[in-house]
């Protein structure tokens, strides 16, 4: 049986002198085997306090030490780790605490203002501060871990049980968490390893939110796997970034297309990089303009990973070598996962026997050995996202006559405009390159004759762009037919996104509406 604390235990007794990890904010850095002391400890504190397995242990924290602890400390004694996004505001954050109904709550204090207001409501939760100050409804995580004792666990963990509980984004409706077991992280840690070429004397940084599966799968976990080190930032910050690369000599990290974007706004002289080898993106699309700024100004290899948390999440990986040969592909699919474009369904989940042929684009759905068990609490969501067995993704998209996946957009993004389909992502990929243009988005407006029509969002890098100049660059694209070139921009200072990095469009369709309410244009 293959389990995550097993994953852990082999690289301590492996690498026991190994640096394992380096938490910046704290300045401090544990070898494999000082970690192994602490996720030991935490494990029995979390024992003391009454938590079986099965139980759930969730945590509410930026990038931390404790969080990295805590994954390892659950996993060790069969409780459901449950990381918790920073970004949830209290009420958000009670939404999942009375779904999933954790025996523990780890929060830190910059986040206690969110917990403060909820902790009464939930007498059967324990909340444990990470800070000196505690609380009259919380307890002391370092007291408690302190008075914890050092003995071995004995639990009887299986690959077949629970390891996580992960709350996705919820970009429509209210999150669903999403269940993963032993097993599945397992061969997902494998697949990354595989893919990123990791080895125990690779330096990783975590960056991107541990909460979301991209950071916590793609890049630290398959670290613990092989003894390699991980450098832990408390939240993406570019300048922060580009120094610890140079002062930790950082092989390989993952960043989300927006922070890749903001750290090549930097000034890139200033810092050594010449440590870094290789760059994952992924969590959201990539204009390939990007891609190629990143391996320009940078010099590094660039990998991507595309997926969803349902999968765990890594589906497909375009490798270094394909990064210009297939720009914006998503590359193929990983070890024993089987993708099928199939023909969309208005009225329920697409049937995954009606599928289409090579370069048509359709549903994406998916099979493979990392798919979470379904989502917690919810039976009926369940069935349709997992219907017959295949994972049905919401994104629109087609494999070429090779096997390589191309990512269109989300069904609900796209546009339809005059009876056309069109896919934000293009409009967005041709913008992008522009060269005057930061950052953009593009959705669909309720037009009376076209049905919808074309609307950029625009930040601009240059601040003398105008209207005129992006129109005339569409115009001129030999990738953007005339009916998909923007008929209205909006320039704005910044876009919404959530903590994964993916463009909130809801947040951007209601400003458009409120524009107009107001009599704005
Ligand atoms: P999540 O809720 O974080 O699990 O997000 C999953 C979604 O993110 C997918 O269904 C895609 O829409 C998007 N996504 C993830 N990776 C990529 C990628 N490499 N390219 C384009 N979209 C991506
Ligand atoms: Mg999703």
């Amino acid at each position: 049986t293959i389990t995550i604390g097993k994953i852990f235990d082999l690289t301590v007794n492996k690498y026991p002198n190994k640096e394992a990890l380096y938490d910046v904010r704290k300045d401090l850095r544990y070898t494999y085997k000082e970690w192994s002391i602490e996720v030991t400890k935490l494990a029995n504190a979390l024992l003391n306090e009454g938590v079986k397995k099965g139980d759930i242990v969730s945590t509410y924290l930026f990038n931390t030490e404790e969080l990295a602890t805590a994954f390892f400390a659950c996993a060790k004694i069969g409780a459901i780790f449950n990381p918790i996004n920073f970004r949830l505001m209290s009420e958000e954050v009670a939404f999942i605490l009375n779904d999933a109904k954790p025996k523990v709550v780890l929060f830190e204090k910059m986040l206690e203002s969110s917990i403060s207001p909820i902790a009464e409501r939930f007498p059967h939760t324990s909340f444990w501060i990470i800070d000196d100050g505690v609380p009259s409804y919380a307890k002391s995580y370092h007291e408690k871990v302190i008075e914890a004792p050092n003995n071995e666990i004995e639990a009887d963990i299986h690959e077949n049980d629970i390891y996580a509980i992960m709350y996705t984004s919820g970009t429509t409706g209210r999150p669903k968490g999403v269940i993963h077991r032993h097993r599945e992280m397992v061969e997902q840690s494998l697949i990354v390893i595989g893919s990123t070429r990791l080895t125990p004397s690779d330096n990783g940084l975590v960056t991107a939110p541990m909460f979301h599966c991209a950071e916590l799968h793609c890049a630290f976990l398959p670290r613990v796997h092989v003894g390699a080190k991980n450098t832990i930032l408390h939240h993406f910050d570019p300048k922060g970034v580009l120094q610890l690369i140079s002062t930790e000599k950082i092989t390989k990290f993952f960043a989300a297309p927006t922070m890749w974007n903001m750290l090549l706004q930097e000034p890139l002289d200033n810092y050594d990089i010449s440590s870094l080898k290789l760059g994952l993106y992924g969590a959201a699309p990539m204009a390939p303009a990007l891609v190629y700024a990143c391996q320009n100004q940078l010099g590094i290899s660039l990998v991507q990973a595309y997926g969803m948390t349902e999968m765990g999440p890594a589906i497909t990986f375009l490798d270094e070598d394909d990064q210009i040969r297939k720009a914006g592909s998503a590359g193929q699919a990983c070890l024993n996962h089987e993708i099928r474009i199939v023909r969309p369904k208005e009225d329920g989940p697409s049937d995954p026997d009606d599928i289409l042929p090579a370069g048509e684009a359709g549903e994406i759905i998916v099979k493979g050995p990392c798919m979470m068990s379904g989502y917690f609490n919810r039976k009926e969501a369940s069935e349709k996202a997992m219907f017959k067995g295949w994972y049905h993704s919401g994104d629109i998209g087609y494999l070429d006559e090779e096997g390589y996946l191309w990512v269109k957009d989300r069904v609900d993004d796209m546009i339809i405009s005059g009876g056309e389909n069109i896919y934000p992502r293009e409009v967005e990929d041709v913008l992008y390159a522009q060269g005057g243009v930061l950052d953009v988005a593009v959705i669909g407006q309720p037009d009376d004759r076209w049905g919808e029509s074309v609307t950029a969002f625009v930040v601009k890098k240059d601040p003398a762009i105008t209207e005129a100049d992006l129109d005339e660059w569409c115009k001129n694209s030999e990738e953007l037919a005339n009916y998909k070139r923007p008929r209205k921009y909006v320039f704005c200072d910044v876009l919404p996104r959530n903590a994964s990095g993916k463009i909130q469009k809801f947040v951007l369709r209601k400003q458009l509406e409120d524009l107009f309410a107001n009599g704005k244009s």
